[in-house]
């Protein structure tokens, strides 16, 4: 069993390997949360176990549910309108609140069958305000659905018009001024995220965004992708965000910065992955100090994976992280990055019982698959939200659909 105790604050160095084993170990969990954690024959002989219904794991790996920090679950999948991210947009500003809620539905059961537990969802269609609103509504009628999601507003500036006109500002004033006010009001926001990029003329607009999100006690994020990095992250730790996240371009000046700071790295190497791009120095960031997490960045255009178990395989294949690192960074630390490493991202008394149990005896065999789901239980809250199925053929008549 991985438990992944340890300190309350989010993992670095020499900790992220730290995985907190119990040979042998059980949990009591009591209305959704873990009451006891430790060795199974001392756990067996407390008097509140003697009641308890019991699922057995034995010969596999417990371990805490992943936390992704970072996707972008409500994106349509480019089949329609291609590559594009602004077509993409296009198509999400025209579809109902309703076509989009039964799609990141199927998308959150999707999830929670490669296990993961809580998740966080961006919004992010640009200039519309109706359409981010939409989005923001969609993800509240997802709170309900047994994975939990974490919304953040995603500030998406438009392209710099012609003959001097500047949409993006106009946009930007709009942010500040009313939009983030009145969905913070409304509870409908979490974070705040930008999508950084160097024009000269945008870094006031994301310097007033980020302080303005302060000011409402918004928790704040930095996109940091495609362009050198020195700049967004220096926006980042002045704001104190939460993360930074992608990292492709960060240097060694960047991990010193991000190892003296309370700022989470969250790397995505799913997305270097499927755009054969760089990947984040993950080595580096790790042997400065950063406190590194590994999320999706799921979205069925740009990285079509929702699977945490094939980030942990990328992670240890192509940015060197050892399987202990990974899924530290995965669970705890994507916990830190979303704020709530005091009830997820670990298996301790007193946090909710988000757990999986997975089809292996060796935790290090997450890192040797490849898109291979070895979950075979998702616990959500103490409850079962899944379990592996049989391979049986079907009778005729039992060939109802289940979905
Ligand atoms: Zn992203």
């Amino acid at each position: 069993m991985l438990t992944l105790r340890g300190p309350t604050e989010p993992r670095r160095g020499s900790a992220l390997r730290e995985l907190g084993i119990i040979h042998d170990g059980s949990l009591l969990v009591r209305d959704g949360v873990l009451v006891e954690v430790g060795p199974t024959r001392r756990i067996e002989n407390l008097a509140l176990a003697h009641k308890a219904v019991e699922i057995s794991a034995v010969g596999r790996v417990v371990m805490p549910g992943f936390v992704d920090s970072h996707t972008h679950l409500l994106f349509p999948p480019p089949g329609s309108y291609g590559m594009n991210l602004d077509a993409g947009a296009r198509v999400l500003r025209a579809q109902t609140g309703m076509r989009l809620e039964a799609r990141a539905r199927m998308h959150l059961k999707a999830m929670a069958r490669h296990g993961t537990t809580t998740v966080e969802v961006k919004t992010g269609c640009g200039p519309d305000d109706g359409a981010e609103m939409k989005l923001l509504r969609v993800l509240a009628g997802l709170k309900r659905e047994s994975v939990e999601v974490v919304s953040t507003f995603l500030l998406r500036l438009p392209p710099f018009g012609l003959n001097g006109s500047h949409p993006a500002q106009t946009h930007s004033d709009w942010v500040c001024e009313e939009f983030l006010s009145k969905i913070r009001r409304r509870r409908l926001v979490s974070f705040a995220d930008l999508i950084w990029d160097e024009h000269p003329a945008r870094e006031a607009c994301f310097r007033r965004f980020l302080e303005e999100a302060q000011r409402l006690g918004v928790r704040r994020k930095v996109h940091a992708e495609d362009t050198s990095t020195s700049m967004a992250l220096a926006l980042a730790l002045e704001n104190s965000a939460a993360s930074i996240d992608h990292l492709e371009q960060a240097t060694a000046a960047d991990a010193g910065l991000l190892g003296r700071s309370p700022t989470i790295a969250t790397l995505l190497p799913g997305a270097s992955f499927h755009r054969d791009g760089p990947y984040a120095p993950a080595r580096l960031l790790i042997e400065a100090g950063a406190a590194v997490a590994l999320a999706s960045n799921f979205n069925p255009h740009h990285t079509p994976t929702l699977n945490m178990q094939t980030v942990v395989t990328l992670a240890c294949s192509r940015m060197g992280m050892t399987p202990a690192e990974a899924i530290s960074a995965a669970t705890i630390n994507g916990a830190h990055a979303l704020g709530c490493a005091s009830k997820a991202g670990s298996l301790e008394p007193g946090k909710v019982a988000d757990l999986l149990i997975l089809g292996i005896s060796d935790y290090r065999e997450v890192a040797h698959n490849f898109g291979t789901n070895v979950v075979q239980s998702t616990m959500k809250r103490g409850q079962l939200i899944y379990e592996e199925g049989d391979v049986t053929p079907r009778a005729p008549k039992d060939l109802h659909p289940t979905w």
